[in-house]
């Protein structure tokens, strides 16, 4: 599969595995900008008098705009700004990847442009002064770039690729299919240059014309338009999160502000995010504000008012930003981070009590159940969440919780469950290498892990019929498991000398030997028993054979539970989110089997997959069943997902009894030798 810049630079998710960032902002042309215009960036080039420059190839290409063009030349000294240099290096990204470029180099653009967007400093200004900044991501062949910009207010090279290519042809990438040649062709015979023009072509039979193309052609690409314009275009929690802890980061500093914090759906860890929310304690509003709305990464300002502003940032989502009045967030926070359920709930409550809630405070209500004004208005506000919800005579409660599913009853009844977190773990079930499909070598995840301080981390690397992950056959799974053993041995001495990493828990860290195992299109387990036996743990997945009828995948699964040898189910449902559906399996019998056996169900913390899904969990552990949490990591900083799969384990009430890898190392291997005995 081609992986764009966009997912690489870890912006915004693509459903196909293409970043998404590209796409908010694509679309948004796609669907509103029915003018055709020649650049993409018209809009604000023309608010903009820096931009004009850039995009002055353009505009001397187009004849009906001479003058633009003179003004330019004349104004090529001016220093760009943060935010047009941003602009400009994911132009070039975009440029280069509809002209094939290789992959690393279109993201090492769009990482620059992040990160130029997100500098402290005014980078022309620093190499304008001969004092370039130290910018993450940017070596020397965008240094170069950057000094000339500084100098001379313009670069050839940016210029020479515009007069190739147009950037928005970068959008047709996305339609699956369709590659750098063909969008180049369809360009260079047809002029198309955006996703609009080619259905439009496509819809009026021109593309057949085109050498290489079909009728045929014409079809699929309707139908790829299509499929592209239903998919949904949320963020992953990840994402979400990165962006506005960005976004966070360039506020530090303001005047008078005391704290920002997130709100809204991230702050309950909702599996995808749309808008962003922030919330600011500070004693100075319009500084804030102000500070917000002129950030270098912000593409348009949506609203501004003197206490809130809603910004849409370049190639990202939307940031909504409000201002609590300090010492009075506790209602705020609630109003902002509760589920419309969950608020209407609270508010039903006050009122019953007499009050009316809104994110300002509690007022008193009169007679007439309206809120009392003038002299005998009033209003309680609260500096914390945990004193708002006592005005309520109610607990505080866990932010992911807030959803109307039970949490206000529970609240009331005493019974809100203690919920399990990051630091409940002791170890990671489900972990790769780089001799499957992984990044890192066997030792380095595994030093990893154990500084992490974890007592264990199960390696699973993929089974030998998972060719596209090169699987391991027989022989490469006996030198895995001596290179485990070395590995231990080493653990061992250095635990015994005192020389092992300052966090170890008591029993020290050991590497379990395991495998992801296939579960194979046929319904059989990819390795004979004999070989599973000999694992430490044994993590079954299904990969293949997705679409096979419901009866089909639950035999499959139903066969995996019921080995002696299998211990856990990875992402049992298969999803990506919104990317793949679903596995169609009878989840009750998948349930109660996993609880029969004993066999642990994965709450896989990829937040491509956030699987099982916290209503699936929810039931999972009304049947009986235990769990895992686990990362899935392919590389080193993937074992990081531990903390998306413990957000997604605590939206289901998940507490850590539920949880194996919360147990001692001692006990998760003994709970895995007693398979056998419970499925006889
Ligand atoms: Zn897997
Ligand atoms: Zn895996």
């Amino acid at each position: 599969m081609r992986r764009s810049a966009a997912v690489a630079t870890g912006w915004l998710p693509r459903p196909d595995g293409r970043g998404k960032a590209h796409k908010l902002g694509r679309r948004l042309l796609v669907l509103c900008d029915h003018r055709r215009v020649p650049t993409p960036r018209r809009e604000s080039a023309a608010a903009d008098p820096g931009l004009d420059r850039m995009s002055h190839v353009e505009t001397a290409v187009d004849t009906t705009n001479p003058e633009l063009d003179a003004v330019a030349v004349e104004q090529d000294a001016a220093l760009l700004t943060n935010g047009q240099l941003a602009r400009m290096f994911h132009e070039i990204g975009d440029m280069l990847e509809v002209k094939g470029e290789l992959v690393y180099k279109t993201v090492a653009y769009h990482r620059a442009a992040d990160a130029i967007a997100h500098s402290p400093v005014e980078v022309a200004e620093a190499y304008r002064a001969g004092n370039p900044p130290r910018i993450p991501g940017v070596g020397a062949a965008i240094s170069d770039k950057l000094a000339e910009l500084a100098q001379t207010g313009r670069l050839q090279f940016y210029e020479r690729l515009r007069t190739e290519v147009p950037p928005t042809l970068v959008e047709m990438l996305d339609l699956p299919g369709l590659g750098p040649r063909t969008v180049k062709l369809l360009y260079e015979t047809l002029g198309i240059e955006n996703v609009e023009a080619l259905r439009d072509a496509a819809e009026r039979g021109l593309l057949r014309d085109v050498k290489g193309l079909s009728a045929r052609t014409e079809e699929s690409i309707l139908q790829a338009i299509a499929t592209l314009e239903t998919r949904p275009q949320r963020l992953l929690l990840n994402q979400a999160n990165a962006i506005v802890d960005q976004v966070i980061g360039d506020l530090e500093g303001t005047p008078g502000l005391r704290r920002v914090e997130k709100a809204g759906s991230l702050r309950r860890w909702q599996e995808t995010i749309g808008d962003l929310d922030l919330l600011a304690e500070t004693d100075d509003p319009d500084a804030l504000i102000e500070r917000f709305v002129g950030l270098a990464a912000v593409d348009r300002v949506l609203n501004r008012g003197s206490y809130k502003a809603a910004i849409k940032l370049l190639r990202g989502p939307q940031v909504d930003l409000m201002v609590m009045p300090p010492g009075e967030a506790g209602t705020y926070e609630i109003h902002f981070t509760g589920n419309k359920d969950h608020n209407v709930r609270l508010r039903g409550r006050a009122r019953d009590r007499g009050w009316s809630l809104s994110e300002k405070g509690y007022m008193r209500l009169g007679e007439d159940g309206e809120p009392l004004a003038g002299p005998n208005a009033e209003l309680r506000t609260f500096a914390t969440e945990g004193e708002a919800y006592a005005f309520l005579d109610l607990p505080f409660i866990e932010p992911e919780l807030r959803q109307d599913r039970g949490e206000i009853e529970a609240a009331l009844a005493g019974t809100l469950p203690t919920l399990v977190t990051l630091a409940d773990l002791n170890g990671d079930c489900h972990t790769h290498s780089d001799r499957t499909d992984g990044v890192h070598t066997v030792e380095q995840m595994a030093e990893a892990g154990r500084r992490r301080g974890y007592a264990y981390q199960v390696l699973t690397d993929h089974s030998q019929s998972l060719a596209i992950a090169r699987g391991l056959n027989a022989e490469r799974v006996e030198e895995e498991r001596e290179l485990v053993g070395l590995l231990n041995q080493k653990f061992a001495r250095e635990e015994e000398e005192g020389t092992a990493p300052s966090g170890t828990p008591p029993e020290g860290f050991r590497l379990l030997f395991g495998c992801e195992l296939e579960i194979r299109a046929d319904g059989q387990l990819d390795f004979p028993d004999e070989l599973l036996a000999r694992y430490d743990v044994v993590v079954a997945s299904l990969h293949v054979g997705r679409r096979q009828p419901r009866v089909e995948l639950t035999r499959r699964v139903m066969n995996a539970l019921r080995n002696p040898n299998v211990d856990i189910i990875a992402h049992p449902a298969g999803r990506y989110i919104q990317r793949r559906e679903d596995l169609d399996l009878d989840w009750d019998a998948v349930f109660a089997e996993a609880a029969r056996t004993g066999t642990l169900l994965e709450m896989n913390g990829s937040p491509h997959r956030l699987d099982l899904s916290d209503h699936r969990a929810r039931r999972a552990v009304a049947a009986g069943c235990t769990l895992t949490i686990d990362s899935d990591a392919h590389r080193i900083e993937e074992l990081d997902y531990m903390r998306w799969g413990v957000s997604q384990a605590r939206r289901a009430w998940v507490t850590p009894e539920l949880v194996a890898n919360t147990w001692s190392r001692a006990k998760l291997l003994d709970w895995v030798a007693r398979k056998p005995e419970r499925v006889s």
